[in-house]
């Protein structure tokens, strides 16, 4: 088939193999000619492995590390008449390159909230790797069932206290407008703690520590955004900045309860950058526009293979990182310093829908994310009539 995206507000419902296979491949070809991590850990369990900052991780580890890469994620296979999901592609070509350079890879497909998915990849690690040295917990997702007692969750995007007005940019109709944002309930806070707070992230641990599958001095990290003013009232300080605050609290208790094993957990903040998670948030299309913009005219800008490659290098894998006072790993730095942010927020006010294609880097926003979905790239020929068809 031949295969165009089909964009529904912020999301695109459909891929492609060839493009996503495009990406996938760009990401090693730059972590490989940054050259190998020395000290990087040899079997890799990455929790939301196939887009977005768990891919990058993955894709470090494996071609910068030489790791044996242990995969989860919930992605929807191809059929015949319907293209699969972004991920799966990416699983399938990030899969196809590890075969090729010899390198242990093996993905699961299933809900990694489940006891059951921590089971079988417990299996997984005992049968093929013995132990697993590194843990990264790269999950987004907007609902999560409870292993125990099966009540769904759903998590939500909203102030906390205060209704709150801002400027954002609607994708869909292309209008830069105000929005006002009706504060969360107490439900909602704690239902998106519930979601994606570090509950589960703790129970990942609890199961692979129970199995004796931990090895000692492992490292575990979980990504988290913490910004600065402009998005601070729908991100930091909202409903997912609450659920992220419990990820310090779950780190805290994961080097407490594992020091016995010298598990080192970490809370990683990462630079904002367009992933299918991201795009979802609103205010966020304008912010990372207008943060793109000033971060390319001052030559820092960086995208998800960057960051990570960088985390690995400097930070996770250090004796003794540099941390935060909250104990977290930044690799966002460049982002939240004062002189980028008030450069962005000296644009902030006179943005409209008129003057944001000169005002922000809305064009970069937007090739980015045909790119989450393999469009966009100039070496795929979009008119080829292609198999949606890929294995893992
Ligand atoms: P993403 O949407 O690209 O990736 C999410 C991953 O989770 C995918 O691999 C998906 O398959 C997997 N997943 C979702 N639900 C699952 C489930 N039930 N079972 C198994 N796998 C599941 O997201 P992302 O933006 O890369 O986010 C990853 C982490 O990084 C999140 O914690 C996010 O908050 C954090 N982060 C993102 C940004 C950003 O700007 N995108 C910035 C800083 C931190």
């Amino acid at each position: 088939m031949v295969i165009k995206p089909k964009i529904r507000g912020f999301i695109c419902t459909n891929a492609h193999p060839v493009g996503c296979a495009e990406s996938v491949n760009q990401q090693i070809e730059f972590v490989k000619q940054q050259g190998e991590i020395a000290n990087c850990p040899k079997n890799v369990l990455v929790i939301g492995c196939s887009t977005g900052y768990g891919l990058a991780s993955r894709i470090t580890a494996a071609f910068s590390g030489g790791a044996n890469t242990l995969g989860v994620c919930f992605e929807k296979e191809p059929t015949e008449k319907r293209t699969g999901t972004a991920g799966w592609y990416n699983t399938a070509a990030f899969h196809k390159a590890a075969e090729k350079a010899g390198l242990y890879h093996k993905t699961l497909n299933g809900d990694a909230f489940s006891h059951e998915l921590k089971h079988q990849i417990i299996e997984t690690i005992q049968q093929d790797m013995g132990k697993v040295d590194l843990i990264i917990y790269s999950l987004a997702s907007p609902r999560r069932t409870d292993p125990d007692t099966g009540e769904a969750y759903v998590s939500s995007l909203k102030p906390v206290g205060n209704k709150y007005t801002t400027k954002t940019f609607d994708t869909n109709k292309e209008v830069v407008h105000d929005i006002e944002l009706e504060p969360a309930t107490q439900d909602e806070i704690d239902n998106t703690i519930k979601v994606m707070g570090g509950e589960d992230w703790e129970l990942w641990i609890k199961a692979l520590n129970e199995a004796g599958v931990l090895a000692d001095n492992c490292k575990t990290t979980a990504y988290t955004y913490i910004g600065k003013e402009l998005t601070w009232p729908i991100y930091g300080h909202a409903t997912i900045g609450k659920a992220k605050e419990d990820l310090d609290r779950a780190a805290a208790a994961l080097n407490s309860n594992y020091s016995d094993l010298n598990l080192k957990a970490y809370v990683t903040s990462l630079k904002a950058v367009v992933t299918q998670a991201s795009s979802a948030i609103p205010v966020m299309p304008l912010y990372i526009s207008l943060m793109y913009q000033v971060m390319k005219d001052e030559g820092c800008h960086e995208g998800v293979i960057e960051q990570i490659y960088g985390l690995f290098n400097q930070l996770l894998l250090a004796e003794n990182p540099p941390m935060d006072e909250a104990n977290r790993l930044r690799m966002d730095t460049v982002e939240t310093n004062d002189e980028i942010q008030g450069k962005i927020k000296a644009i902030w006010p006179q943005v409209t829908t008129e003057n944001f294609p000169e005002l922000g880097d809305y064009q970069g926003y937007h090739l980015d994310f045909l790119k989450l979905f393999g469009f966009g790239f100039d070496n795929v020929d979009y008119e080829a009539d292609v198999s949606p068809i890929a294995d893992w």
